[in-house]
């Protein structure tokens, strides 16, 4: 039987992605969320001061701007407007220089010695060139075979090589092994592992083919972009009602869950097998984050002038420091030195705090459920490489692993990938039989089901083909 109504929980961009194709396909769809504010990790707030709008969670979004799913849509329309920096991302080093990510690859190249400057061109070129092919690819589970198989081999070669022994093997200058390891540090895996060279390659490719945006106003307003798609096909959307167990849902066709695997194993109870449950039980998180909002007098005063054009800025010194933090958030470790990602989006987009005043966030990883207060750390970072940060700081609210747990049950023990992403953990996600559970109308929609992580609302667009191509 064709669905005719659907129920979701959680209003996060895969759930609000799953919402918009079911609706498309004439699903009378409702969206169930359990805070006043709709998004998810894609929200913004005044959480320091006021005037100063802060995004609680995700402010740039390499993955959305290129998202197969996202371009389909008319989100323009409903207000969506990307903001790119002039570079995408900035990383600063002891000496007061800084490398920087640039749009064009030669212009990225034109800052490394020459055999570095060759190899980032072959390291990247032909993921560059065969990006829009690439990109439909990952964006898919990656145990379907690929619509571009030369492309992904050529991609998957190189992508499948632990990062660290990728950068010392392939680049000479410490620099450049930085670089590239601060963007593979995104795979919030420890760098040695299989696989963790995926997320770098990835990443870098995007900051030369479509770079990496901002979105004008806060993520606040991609959600609510699309929001106001999904309510324009008739979606409905319930804020401030917490699902706890599937009695609480009007009846409906189907579920789809945009939430942990282990709120789904909560909610969903004996609805669904003893052997999911436990597969779902035993899915693996990956490390948690630690971060900081800050309300500030006026801009980072970096060292390096560099850092000013990006709105994303890389903390961590050189590819041994950065693998050595990340090694140790997953394994149960923390340092003094840990590696921080840091986002100061007000450079970019006025709208974000009062005329000549600045709002920045930074986290770094920590492990799983770890409530240390890391505020400390990260500012001692920030000052390294902007000496004089301390006396601009207006206001500052740190947050741990438990206080993002209590703001948004999906971020468990502070895991803001919904699930460890090793190469087991990427394949199917809890799910076996992709986004599917052993009860024939649920399903789970989250980034705990591929392709992963990241706001580009894929894994809740292809959790509801699937729940379609189910009830024909
Ligand atoms: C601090 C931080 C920074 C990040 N930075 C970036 C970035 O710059 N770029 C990027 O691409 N990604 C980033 N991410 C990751 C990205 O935000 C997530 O991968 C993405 O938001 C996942 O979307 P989702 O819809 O699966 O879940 P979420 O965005 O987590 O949304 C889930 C929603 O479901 C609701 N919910 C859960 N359980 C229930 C229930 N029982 N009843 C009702 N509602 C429920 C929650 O309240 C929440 O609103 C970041 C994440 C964090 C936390």
């Amino acid at each position: 039987m064709p669905l005719r109504t659907a129920n979701i929980i959680g209003s996060g961009p895969n759930g609000l992605a799953a919402a918009i194709t079911l609706a498309q396909a004439g699903v009378a769809v409702t969206v169930y969320e359990r805070n006043q504010q709709i998004g998810g990790a894609c929200s913004t707030a005044e959480v320091t001061l006021p005037g100063f709008h802060h995004d609680l969670g995700s402010s740039v979004y390499p993955l959305g701007i290129c998202s197969p799913f996202f371009r389909s849509l008319p989100l323009g329309q409903h207000g969506l407007r990307w903001i790119e920096p002039d570079a995408p991302l900035a990383h600063p080093f002891d000496d007061g220089t800084a490398l920087t990510l640039e749009h064009s690859l030669d212009a990225t190249a034109a800052q490394l010695d020459p055999h570095d400057a060759r190899t980032w061109r072959a390291l990247l070129a032909p993921t560059v060139r065969d990006w829009p092919k690439i990109i439909d690819d990952i964006m898919q589970p990656l145990l379907g075979l690929p619509s571009h198989p030369a492309a992904m081999a050529n991609f998957g070669l190189a992508a499948a090589l632990p990062a660290q022994a990728l950068a010392r093997n392939v680049f000479r200058g410490e620099q450049t092994r930085a670089l590239f390891a601060g963007c593979a540090a995104h795979s919030v895996l420890p760098l040695t592992r299989v696989a963790s060279s995926a997320t770098g390659l990835v990443l870098a490719a995007a900051a030369h083919a479509t770079g990496w945006p901002i979105v004008a106003g806060g993520a606040q307003a991609l959600t609510e972009a699309l929001a106001g798609y999904l309510l324009s096909l008739g979606g409905r959307i319930v804020t401030q009602t917490e699902i706890r167990h599937l009695d609480e849902l009007d009846a409906a066709d189907t579920t789809l869950f945009d939430t942990s695997s282990t709120a789904l194993a909560r909610i969903a109870g004996t609805a669904l097998s003893s052997s999911f449950r436990t597969r779902l039980r035993h899915f693996r998180r990956g490390p948690g984050i630690f971060k900081v909002d800050w309300a500030l007098r006026e801009p980072i005063p970096w060292s390096a002038a560099a850092c000013r054009r990006s709105a994303t800025v890389h903390l961590g010194g050189s590819l041994s420091e950065i693998a050595r933090s990340e090694h140790g958030a997953f394994y149960g470790r923390s340092y003094d030195r840990p590696f921080v990602l840091l986002v100061q989006p007000s450079l970019f987009d006025p709208t974000r705090a009062p005329a000549g005043q600045h709002t920045a966030w930074a986290y770094c990883h920590v492990p799983s459920g770890s409530n240390l207060d890391r505020t400390e750390a990260i500012e001692r970072q920030v000052e390294r490489f902007a000496p004089g940060f301390r006396d601009i700081v207006l206001a500052r609210r740190s947050s741990n692993s438990e206080a993002l747990e209590a703001w948004n049950p999906n971020l468990a023990g502070g895991d803001v990938s919904g699930g460890a992403m090793t190469l087991s953990g990427m394949l199917t996600r809890p799910t076996a039989k992709l986004y599917r559970t052993s009860h024939p109308k649920l399903y789970l929609c989250s980034s705990s089901t591929p392709p992963g992580g990241g706001v580009h609302g894929m894994c809740g667009h292809l959790a509801a083909l699937a729940a379609l191509a189910d009830h024909v």
